[in-house]
């Protein structure tokens, strides 16, 4: 049996390559890659967006000590009288980083400041707004709790609890909280390497002008840029020409180098066939076409080391196909764990779209908050190849297989980018 059956067009697994949804063409990717081994250590400044290879443990509780959540008084509780004020001297202070040596004494209370330790004997904290003050006394109204405005230690996290878990995908409050424990330094998993190159006879490189008949390659500069954002070391391979020779001799240098292949055009009928059998001849890729709109056809294999994504060559349809299969795929073999869906809402959708049934599709939209209630409408012409409906889209409008037509006024299911690639 030729090695790229196993999961070309055959379904032992139950799926049809011809026909797949996008759920199960997501649904196999993930079930086929697997995280990169390398890790490395990591200063803090070096550590936002990438991942923890391993379980961050807490050295310390946090807080380190009992201390203040309030500015105010602190004193014992059982020194107040249960229905009247009570005064009690003020015997000193408390601030952040100068702790009151002594106990709260009977009767007694300490000034205190947010974050200074809590005295011995104390157990509450009343705030100054809530006191009176004089003299040396201060006077303390009935209604306090045990326990009010008071920090106990370790009552966040305990020495030898797992802060972070392996798998993080470490974002500023992860950072503060590494440092926050007095972490300097974390294991992450080392960069996902990943190259990519355009194909097509009729691609033009920047700096030289385009002759009749040949248009900019542009996907090369979306992928680096989305790859850029997902903290991918990427290696750009440039245009390769519509030649087996040249295809192959590029797949198999980026194999050699890469983690990840990323390929745009060449994998749409017509012209896949050359592809197919080179793909084929160099490792274990299949051919997919996928219930979706844009970014039907997709390759997806192995070839080498390598995990190979042929994405379709219009540039809106190589945006569709990395956002909803490429970036889940790259989080995973970065080691990103639990893997979270991309985030959806509803939205009222401002236009009427037309929508064939059995296929997803993702429209380009534009998602805005009027009078209180998110809404959202399409960025003018959709065809795949119009990257100007995504410049000026902030959303996908998902428009799902089951799907007919949407009038205005519907509710549809919105995919936001931002923050996202
Ligand atoms: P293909 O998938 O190779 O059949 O290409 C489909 C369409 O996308 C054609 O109109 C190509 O000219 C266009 N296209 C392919 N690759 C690129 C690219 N790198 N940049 C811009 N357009 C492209
Ligand atoms: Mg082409």
């Amino acid at each position: 049996m030729p090695k790229n059956n196993v999961i070309d067009t055959k379904s032992a697994d139950g799926y049809n390559r011809d026909s797949l949804s996008v759920g199960e063409a997501l649904e196999l990717i993930l079930a086929r890659v697997s995280a990169v081994a390398g890790t490395e250590r990591l200063d803090l400044h070096a550590a936002l967006g990438r991942v923890l290879a391993t379980d961050v443990v807490s050295p310390i509780d946090v807080p380190a000590h009992d201390n203040s959540a309030m500015d105010g008084y602190a004193f014992r509780i059982d020194d107040l009288a249960a229905a009247e004020e009570t005064r009690l001297r003020i015997a000193g202070s408390a601030y952040a980083g100068h702790a009151y040596a002594e106990a709260v004494g009977a009767g007694e209370c300490v000034r205190i400041m947010t974050g200074a330790v809590l005295p011995a004997g104390a157990d509450a904290v009343a705030m100054q707004e809530a006191v009176r003050v004089d003299g040396d006394r201060v006077v303390i109204p009935p209604g306090q709790q045990a326990e009010q405005n008071v920090r106990r230690q370790g009552e966040d996290l305990r020495a030898g609890q797992v802060a972070l878990a392996a798998g993080k995908l470490l974002r500023p409050a992860d950072i503060g909280l590494l440092a926050s424990l007095g972490l300097g330094e974390v294991m992450a998993r080392r960069r996902v390497r990943v190259a990519i190159f355009s194909t097509g006879d009729e691609l033009c490189t920047l700096g030289s002008a385009a002759q009749p008949g040949e248009i900019y390659d542009s996907n090369r500069f979306t992928l680096w840029s989305m790859l850029a954002r997902l903290g991918c070391e990427v290696l750009d391979m440039g245009i390769v020409r519509d030649h087996p020779a040249a295809l192959e001799t590029a797949l198999l240098d980026a194999a050699a180098t890469a983690d990840v292949i990323i390929t745009s055009g060449g994998v749409s009928v017509g012209e896949a066939d050359f592809v197919r059998e080179l793909m084929a001849k160099l490792g274990d890729v299949g051919f997919w076409k996928i219930a979706m709109k844009p970014g039907r056809p997709m390759a997806f294999g192995r070839i080498g080391n390598a995990d190979l994504f042929g994405l379709p060559g219009n540039p809106v349809a190589t945006m569709v196909a990395f956002y909803e299969f490429v970036r889940p795929a790259l989080l995973q073999i970065s080691g990103v764990a639990p893997l979270a869906p991309l985030p959806t809402f509803a939205a009222r959708c401002g236009e009427a779209l037309r929508k064939a049934r059995g296929r997803t599709e993702f429209v380009r939209g534009l998602l805005h908050c009027t009078d209180g209630a998110w809404q959202v409408r399409p960025t003018g012409a959709q065809g795949s190849g119009i990257l100007r409906s995504m410049a000026e889209a902030n959303c996908f409008i998902v428009l799902e297989s089951e799907r007919g037509n949407v009038a205005a006024g519907d509710t549809v299911t919105v995919q936001p980018f931002e923050g996202l690639v």
